[in-house]
């Protein structure tokens, strides 16, 4: 088999395309337009969509989508080079139609999303007409799915939905949500919930309060997690997403798609960090030399490197396997992988150009504070860090079988006594014995 490491020139063209346009374009806006979400904000509205005609001239709008979709279905390596890109951006994956959660919330709708749903709910989204929210996590708890207690009951063609959610991103700004919701407290578990499509403006749909990140100054108002009550909301039977206690497995769908971008995005938005890390340590200088200069400023460098490397190779082959395979299934515990080195890399890398920076690097004139908060999302969001780690630490020891001796089957007295059941009589003859 043979490995390759090298883009196409062709491809690297659009990629280079995307550099320059990314960085003249889109960067810039992190500082004008307050998220790119909010579709009533008229600067966004006035400056994005110019700009998403651009990328969809170029053919590289929804590039996660397959042709039947409208996207161009370049596969998940191609895309996390793409990603890697996007990720320096706050408005980068909305300018190329690669939001989260949209596109995790599309990919459900495409996969399990009857004719009328599609058409309602699935086509605007693509063309980013409107917005979606996923709306799962609960206040008592959203690394279990056990004590989910939001629950819907059917009252004739109506689903009558009760019950609480919480940090439901982009809620305030979204069209409609996909909330998962008890629908069958007698079945097993993973039988036991279903997912609903909800319109926002249905009646009883409460947001008690937008949450934020990190510490809240006076000048914000609210942040973009909802906490939301469903109180006596009902929908057609027809909202119904994918089959009645089927919820589960359509999260699964979402998630694992969901996870590997947020970690091409992650790359490129580590390597941002990084770079502003290497121009600091090469422009300050302290004690007569330069940061640069100093052996534990360049182990802060090399360990960053290293890590950042070993990082994007494992989302990289995780999306040659996905592409390969096509079937998340078969690279869940790859996926796992990705989501728990994600936090650890960036969390360090962040941290560490925060320390080279010095007192500029603790203010809020860079942006490092608030990686480093954005760093712990990335090991929270679509299950938190240990979850996965269990995961990867399953699917590692099923490839393995227990000795079912004393003493392990790599005990060196052992292995020394077959070596010389093997070989013993070559040693007799050379050295006379044992
Ligand atoms: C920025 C952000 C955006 C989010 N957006 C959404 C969204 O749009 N929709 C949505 O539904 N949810 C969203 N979430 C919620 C996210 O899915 C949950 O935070 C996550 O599932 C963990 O649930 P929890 O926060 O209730 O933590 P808990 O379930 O209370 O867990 C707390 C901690 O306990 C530890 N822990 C949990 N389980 C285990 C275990 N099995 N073994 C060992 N330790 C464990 C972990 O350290 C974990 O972080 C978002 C979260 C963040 C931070």
């Amino acid at each position: 088999m043979a490995w390759d490491f090298e883009t196409d020139a062709a491809f690297q063209q659009d990629l280079d395309w995307m550099d320059e346009f990314v960085r003249t374009e889109v960067e810039p806006l992190d500082f004008i337009i307050k998220t790119p979400y909010d579709l009533t904000d008229p600067v966004r509205q006035e400056i994005l969509p110019p700009l998403q005609r651009i990328v969809q001239e170029r053919n590289l709008w929804a590039c996660h989508l397959g042709p039947d979709l409208g996207g161009p279905g370049y596969g998940q390596v191609k895309l996390a080079l793409m990603n890697e890109i996007l990720g320096r951006a706050r408005c980068g994956p909305t300018v190329f139609g690669t939001q989260a959660p949209d596109t995790g919330n599309s990919e459900i709708l495409a996969h399990f999303g009857t004719e009328e749903q599609k058409e309602r709910f699935l086509q605007p989204l693509l063309r980013n007409e409107i917005v979606s929210c996923y709306s799962m996590t609960e206040p008592q708890g959203g690394a279990d799915p056990a004590v989910f207690q939001t629950r819907a009951e059917l009252d004739g063609d109506e689903w009558v939905i009760n019950g609480e959610k919480w940090f439901s991103s982009n809620a305030r700004y979204a069209s409609f949500l996909i909330v998962m919701v008890v629908t069958d407290p007698d079945n097993e578990l993973v039988k036991s919930q279903s997912m609903f499509l909800v319109p926002t403006d249905t009646p009883g749909v409460e947001i008690v309060r937008n949450v934020g990140l990190g510490y809240q100054t006076e000048a914000q108002d609210e942040g973009s997690h909802a906490y939301i009550r469903y109180n006596d909301v009902r929908v057609p039977k027809e909202n119904l997403l994918g089959p009645r206690g089927g919820g589960f497995g359509v999260a699964q769908t979402r998630l694992g798609g969901g996870r590997i971008h947020h970690a091409m995005r992650t790359s490129g938005r580590v390597q941002r960090i990084f770079d502003m890390m290497c121009e600091r340590a090469l422009s300050r200088t302290t004690k007569g030399e330069l940061l640069s200069r100093k052996q534990m400023v360049q182990e802060m460098i090399a360990d960053s490197w290293i890590e950042m490397e070993m990082f994007r190779l494992l989302v990289l082959r995780t999306a040659w396997k996905i592409d390969r395979y096509q079937d998340y299934r078969k690279v869940r515990h790859d996926i796992s992988a990705v989501k728990v080195a994600m936090p650890t890399v960036y969390r360090s890398v962040a941290s560490r150009a925060l320390q080279i920076h010095g007192s500029l690097g603790a203010s809020w004139e860079m942006p490092f504070a608030k990686e480093v908060i954005e760093s712990f999302h990335m090991g929270l969001a679509d299950g938190p860090t240990e979850v996965h780690k269990v995961q990867v630490a399953r699917r590692v020891l099923d490839q393995y079988v227990p000795c079912d001796d004393l003493f392990p089957t790599m005990h060196l007295p052992k292995r020394k006594a077959e070596a010389f059941e093997k070989y013993g009589d070559v040693l007799e003859r050379h050295l006379g014995g044992l």
